[in-house]
């Protein structure tokens, strides 16, 4: 009877750890899985527009400061992207933002007419005062608000120039902060292998890769991104707007 007793509790032991090792390499498995799948890339592409460059475009020197087969290429994929517009571009190119926004494409806040909140900063006009820098920020907020329903949560600076004092400036608005955080030289960059390469040697899970929305400031990220975005999903990444 005690030996039935013991082989039946062995049995039942040994029926259990076999339970346990499946259910863990189940686990262990479902977790890669999960893992790979994680592997998130938000694109991001920047739609700047200053003064200069607005005159450029009213007197047809530059046809377009943007590059309609970005939008067309990401639209076709579905692949969601977040733009960074500045005012000046959303009141010249309104419809396009509606239509983006349609197309869930998330509209973030730039400033008005690109200019740097700190000096030196690549050449661009710098605002002194923070009056005017709220003003730049809450001008362009109305402007992408009536254009597309919604407030904007995000903003990033012109040419990336800050200090810690106006991130207290764009916090206390209400708004987050974000700069990306691989930037893929793309801009004036007419070498559209070497964008990919920065991009693909350094993408990471999460990592917000900061891109221009095309036009001749910005002439190879098209080209560029129908490398990137193919390779990057070989790789096991997915895309994601900055609202998820
Ligand atoms: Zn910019």
């Amino acid at each position: 009877m005690k030996s039935i007793l013991f082989k039946t509790t062995i049995f039942a032991l040994l029926a259990n750890l076999i339970f346990v090792a499946q259910f863990a390499m189940a686990q262990t498995s479902t977790s890669s899985v999960v893992l790979k799948n994680a592997k998130t890339i938000y694109l991001t592409f920047d739609a700047d527009m200053t003064v200069y460059m607005k005159n450029k475009l009213l007197s047809g020197k530059v046809k377009e400061w943007y590059d309609p087969e970005i939008i067309s290429y990401l639209e076709e994929k579905k692949i969601p992207a977040t733009i960074f517009v500045t005012g000046l571009f959303a009141e010249i190119y309104s419809q396009e933002i509606k239509q983006w926004t349609d197309n869930n494409l998330l509209i973030e806040n730039h400033t008005y007419d690109h200019s740097a909140f700190e000096s030196p900063c690549f050449g661009l006009k710098v605002l002194k005062l923070n009056k005017d820098k709220l003003a730049e920020i809450k001008k362009t907020q109305d402007i992408l608000f009536k254009i597309t329903g919604k407030n904007p949560k995000l903003f990033r600076y012109p040419g990336l120039c800050h200090n810690s004092s106006d991130d207290f400036l764009v916090r206390n608005m209400g708004l987050s902060i974000n700069n990306g955080s691989l930037t893929a030289n793309d801009a004036f960059n007419k070498n559209y292998a070497s964008i990919v390469k920065t991009v693909l040697a350094r993408a990471k899970d999460q990592s917000v890769i900061l891109m221009h929305l095309g036009g001749p400031n910005a002439p190879s990220t098209s080209q560029a991104l129908k490398q990137i975005i193919p390779q990057l999903e070989k790789m096991g990444f997915t895309f994601k707007s900055l609202d998820n």
